[in-house]
């Protein structure tokens, strides 16, 4: 398991959940890992020196999505210390929700300004940085194309903006090659959509598979995304839902 051998990537939003577990699995893969997380400072040290008992690089960079000089600074600080930059990895994100006239203008400034303009930001920043054979791979939802129950528009529509994100920027660096992919996980185990939480019932009936995927599964997608094998593949979405959209 050694295809990102000598890769340096960051991963947004890295301290827990999926992010948490791209983190881990990139460095079983090989490659050196810069991660960001918002507040979870413990668990981010934690993991980085799980991280580091790997043999790998590693630095935790407090780094708040919604600030775009944090965005920025998470960026120059990973090709400072790691020595470059070969795979963004965008996958911090915040789910508020609820019915839309009840949503705040905080919530919806949130929401885009974490969901969107981040991803925008990092990606802008990175893109001097990445070499021949750079990756950007973003993390969706696969809200992002069927939206089966209400109480999370805005959410979605934050996430939907990564499909045409992803397909503009594919177009900008594919002459570079460099590709620039999306994930769109269903509902996944982790803090912010719990397999046990009150809202968990009603997304499993939606599932083909019947049950929650693992955040190993979308980090499965990313090192297959991140790595040789995936050289050909750009400009496009992958969706690990367990049939949700079926
Ligand atoms: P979690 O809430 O479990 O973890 C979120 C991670 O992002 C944490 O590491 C957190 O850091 C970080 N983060 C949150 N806000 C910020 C911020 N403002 N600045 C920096 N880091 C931040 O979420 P998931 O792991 O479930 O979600 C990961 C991604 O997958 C998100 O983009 C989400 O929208 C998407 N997704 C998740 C699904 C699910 O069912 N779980 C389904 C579809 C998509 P800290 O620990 O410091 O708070």
């Amino acid at each position: 398991m050694s295809k990102l051998a000598g890769k340096k990537a960051l991963v947004t939003g890295g301290s827990r959940g999926i992010g948490a577990a791209i983190v881990r699995r990139l460095a079983a893969e090989g490659a050196d890992i810069a991660f960001t997380y918002q507040r979870s400072a413990e668990t981010a040290q934690a993991l980085a020196r799980e991280i580091e008992g790997l043999g790998r690089k590693v630095i935790a960079l407090q780094a708040d999505s919604a600030d775009p000089a944090a965005v920025q600074h998470s960026v120059s600080a990973t090709v400072e210390r790691l020595g470059g930059l070969d795979i963004l990895v965008n996958n911090a994100g915040i789910a508020r929700g609820g019915p839309l006239e009840q949503m705040t203008l905080e919530d919806i400034d949130a929401l885009l300004n974490v969901n969107i303009r981040a991803v925008v930001l990092a990606t802008r920043a990175a893109i001097p940085h990445l070499p021949r054979g750079g990756r950007i791979i973003n993390i969706g939802s696969n809200l992002a194309e069927r939206v089966a129950y209400g109480g999370v528009s805005v959410y979605s529509m934050t996430k939907s903006a990564l499909i045409a994100l992803t397909k503009g920027v594919s177009r900008e660096l594919g002459p570079r090659g460099i590709a620039v992919t999306l994930v769109n996980p269903g509902s996944t185990d982790t803090d912010m959509n719990p397999a046990q939480g009150p809202r968990a019932e009603m997304q499993r009936g939606l599932i083909s598979l019947g049950h929650y995927g693992k955040p190993e599964d979308i980090a499965a997608a990313v090192a297959f995304l991140a790595g040789p094998d995936a050289a050909h593949v750009t400009g496009t979405s992958l969706t690990i839902d367990g049939g949700q959209n079926a």
